[in-house]
């Protein structure tokens, strides 16, 4: 009986006007918080999402958490209502890096910060700082696991017995996501010196960033691609390895590959790569269909983002370990770079398990 009279006492005492953090006491009273998230179709960002309003909350924040299924106008919308709604800071995570320059602009004229998450803002004056992983080196990580699984290299870096010529096809992520271009050519800082010198060949000539992105990282526009690959340039030829830049691609990749007589005994899947490992690629890189995939921690990203936003709503300064890489067309955006690790068949277990990111039976 104590305890519902202490609550009812509380929420008499919380009314409804918004605060600011109290700065003597460090409180968050009843501070809003605006987080956006681009989708709900990929896990990833369900997990960061419940990761963000969950750490937020334990502080004392109030949350208002949306998602808009890739669809730009609903984001929009969406940061149009947690401005007027009072939100006193906003953790975007953008579809279209470029497309809500106007909201953003609206928040910095009502003196709301900004902390862009994941995703670069891009061609905005109205972003504070930037929380991510090291997006490049993402790449980088994505093609040193193709080289692996072609034997072009040993996993201590060293040649490997596979001397080519091998053929490999190349998948990037959203032209309007940022992070896309960092992966691209962070894997293509690797891969190119192999196609320089022959050891790999990519068949269909699709080397051009614009030429191999897929819009909205959309499954079935990858599967769709690998499908014509396949038709166009595989005749006869098999390809070895694909290089892709997110699970969601993968899947789509793989099942199109399946189609086309792939992932049998005489005629194994080629190695694919991927990113977030996703439950369905886990079981997948398991049951060894997709070769490897790229984990990040999204529990420690959303303990970085809510650490940030924490420190400046109480006046602060954020602590950042990158002030030169994330250029967003008008600032170099002060940033904290996480780090990422590549996962295969060897090191699910204790990555993804021991860590506690999954449980073994999430994984069955
Ligand atoms: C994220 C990746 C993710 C991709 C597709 C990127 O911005 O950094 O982790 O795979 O979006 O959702």
């Amino acid at each position: 009986i104590a305890a519902i009279a202490a609550a009812g006492l509380m929420l008499a005492a919380c009314g409804s006007a918004e605060k600011t953090v109290d700065q003597q006491s460090g409180s968050s009273g009843d501070v809003l918080v605006g987080v956006t998230m681009p989708t709900r179709s990929s896990e990833r960002w369900i997990h960061d999402g419940d990761n963000i309003k969950k750490a937020l909350e334990e502080k004392g924040y109030k949350v208002d958490l949306q998602y808009a299924e890739n669809d730009i106008p609903t984001q929009a919308n969406q940061l149009e209502n947690q401005i007027t709604k009072g939100a006193k800071l906003l953790i975007v995570a953008s579809i279209d890096g470029t497309a809500i320059t106007s909201q953003l602009q609206q928040a910095q004229d009502a003196d709301i910060p900004v902390i862009a998450y994941d995703r670069l803002l891009r061609n905005t004056d109205s972003v504070d700082y930037y929380a991510t992983f090291d997006n490049f080196k993402v790449g980088v990580q994505q093609a040193t696991s193709l080289l692996t699984g072609l034997n072009v290299i040993k996993a201590d870096g060293t040649p490997g017995d596979a001397k080519g010529p091998l053929n490999v096809e190349l998948f990037a992520g959203s032209p309007d996501d940022n992070n896309a271009t960092f992966f691209f050519n962070g894997a293509m800082s690797v891969l190119q010196p192999h196609i320089d010198k022959g050891t790999l060949v990519v068949k269909s000539g699709q080397t051009d960033f614009k030429t191999v992105a897929i819009l909205r990282w959309d499954p079935a526009t990858a599967q769709k691609r690998m499908e014509d690959l396949l038709t166009s340039t595989y005749g006869g030829d098999k390809v070895h390895g694909v290089l892709s830049p997110y699970d969601g691609l993968s899947i789509g990749i793989l099942s199109a590959l399946k189609s086309s007589g792939y992932g049998t005994s005489g005629n194994p899947y080629p190695i694919v790569t991927g990113q977030d490992a996703e439950v369905a690629s886990v079981k997948s890189i398991i049951a060894g269909e997709q070769y490897s995939t790229i984990y990040k921690d999204t529990r420690e990203l959303a303990a970085t983002t809510v650490k940030m936003a924490d420190a400046v709503l109480k006046g602060g300064k954020p602590e950042v370990n990158n002030e030169k890489d994330y250029d967003n067309g008008k600032k170099v955006v002060p940033s904290y770079l996480l780090e990422s690790v590549i996962v295969d068949k060897g090191n699910y277990q204790k990555v993804l398990v021991d860590s506690g990111y999954y449980t073994a039976d999430q994984l069955k």
